[in-house]
């Protein structure tokens, strides 16, 4: 990796006592650390002043671009009025607008907001509100959970033992709960001639029975709604969302819609949950919550659930969760002016054009020999990578072919962070279609490299 600043002094001195999240950090003996220095629309500028496009909107977490400066401006504003103050027992106007605010454009029947301040706490808050509302209602016997086959939600124990991605898991199993697991209407996973509407029925029909035997002992039933991001960029018809707000009707459990990703226009909407037309009884938001500045999270939910812990002190029945930094109104007054570019811009048309943009350069991958599937939904684009095409056998995962793809990217400015051999595309939508073709052309060229 020559052309890389390896000698960076910043970067020496990150590897002289940092630890970063989901790393080995014995890769870095060959990985290059990457030291930014600033960022601009969708690039990244390193400290040697190479570019990197950011085909991954940071972790998911970018809308409007780096260093936006109307969101800039804003955190500017707010840091020279109010910076913090606890939330408990005092409130103040960017965490109210912003609550007015997320109540008006999520589904109808939220109507109550509790702030936390990352998306794994969001999770922790909606499975112990979730419980609690039960217990409440005098059905403490309602104590798991349903989650989905390659979920994932988050690395917090709570949020960790409802997730089913194995790297996360498996090491720290004994330390969890133990969900229900039901399979994910993953249409990767259909059968030959099976639609994916064909697939959200079958995997209904299987939802219905684990309800049939478990819901009496079962608080929710939590997904991420239409794109299973972390777990692979695994994809899903709406209407197994529809049926799931029936079942969990039917059945008297709750429905956690964790809209952490794909919240906030990444699936074609403003909220995924709207392509099945359902509202869930709770919904968790993060990551583009704030377009990419800051940490918080908001878990919505309805005024039947906030009513169950409303009650005399002495009844005992509130609920109990608190973090030092809930309600940050920095972070709220952030958010609220990612809703107003939602508002004064035609972001969700615009990302129309981009992701039919990228569907079209994506097309002829389908035809590729290590190319299992090319996949879809909106601002979210997955291209699976296997060693054999027609029985779909993956590469083994230690060849680590899609971190090829990765050390490729950053050799020719563009940031792609495959998940294992899973190249995907999720841009800031400040994208342009140049751009757009630059991550394309760059991923198509690692994959050549990667499966050689
Ligand atoms: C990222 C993510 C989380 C966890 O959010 P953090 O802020 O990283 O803790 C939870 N659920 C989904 C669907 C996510 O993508």
């Amino acid at each position: 990796m020559n052309a890389f600043p390896a000698g960076d002094a910043l970067v020496r001195r990150d590897l002289d006592l940092l630890w970063h999240p989901c790393t080995q950090m014995y890769d870095h003996r060959t990985v290059p650390m990457v030291p930014i220095a600033r960022g601009e629309g969708a690039w990244l500028i390193d400290t040697s002043g190479r570019r990197y496009l950011d085909g991954i909107s940071s972790w998911w977490t970018n809308l409007f671009g780096h260093a936006n400066p109307r969101l800039a401006a804003a955190l500017a504003e707010q840091a020279g009025t109010l910076e913090h103050v606890i939330f408990a027992g005092f409130t103040h106007e960017p965490a109210v607008t912003l609550a007015e605010e997320l109540v008006r454009v999520t589904p109808p029947g939220l109507d109550r907001v509790f702030y936390a301040d990352n998306g794994s706490a969001a999770i922790e808050v909606a499975l112990k509100m979730s419980f609690h509302y039960w217990l409440n209602q005098g059905h403490g016997e309602k104590t798991r959970f349903i989650a989905l086959t390659g979920s994932y939600h988050g690395e917090t124990l709570g949020a960790l033992s409802v997730s089913d991605v194995a790297l996360y898991r498996k090491t720290y199993a004994p330390l969890l709960l133990t969900p229900i697991l039901a399979p994910s209407a993953d249409t990767y996973e259909a059968h030959p001639g099976e639609s994916a509407s064909d697939v959200a029925q079958r995997r209904l029909d299987e939802l219905r029975q684990l309800l049939e035997e478990h819901a009496h002992e079962v608080c929710a039933v939590i997904v991420e709604p239409l794109v299973q991001c972390a777990g692979g960029m695994r994809m899903y018809h709406p209407d197994y969302l529809a049926g799931l707000r029936r079942l969990c009707d039917t059945y008297n459990v709750h429905f956690i819609a964790d809209e952490i990703a794909v919240g906030f226009g990444r699936t074609g909407t403003l909220f995924a949950c709207e392509q099945a037309h359902v509202a869930p009884d709770f919904m968790c938001l993060s990551k583009g919550l704030t377009g990419g500045f800051l940490p918080l999270s908001a878990v919505l939910t309805t005024t039947q659930v906030y009513e169950a812990f409303y009650a005399e002190y002495s009844a005992g029945k509130a609920f109990l969760h608190s973090h030092s930094y809930t309600g940050n109104p920095l972070a709220c007054r952030v958010a609220l002016e990612t809703l107003r570019i939602f508002r004064d811009e035609p972001v969700l048309e615009r990302n129309r054009v981009l992701s039919a943009h990228l569907a079209k350069r994506l097309a002829p991958l389908r035809d590729h020999p290590h190319v299992a599937d090319v996949r879809q939904t909106g601002m979210i684009a997955a291209v699976e990578l296997v060693a054999d095409k027609t029985t779909r056998t993956p590469f083994p995962s230690l060849e680590r072919r899609g971190l090829r793809v990765y050390l490729h990217g950053l050799e020719h400015e563009a940031l792609l962070r495959p998940l294992g051999d899973i190249i995907y595309f999720m841009p800031p939508y400040v994208v342009s279609t140049d751009e757009i073709d630059h991550l394309v052309d760059t991923a198509i060229a690692g994959i050549e490299r990667a499966v050689a």
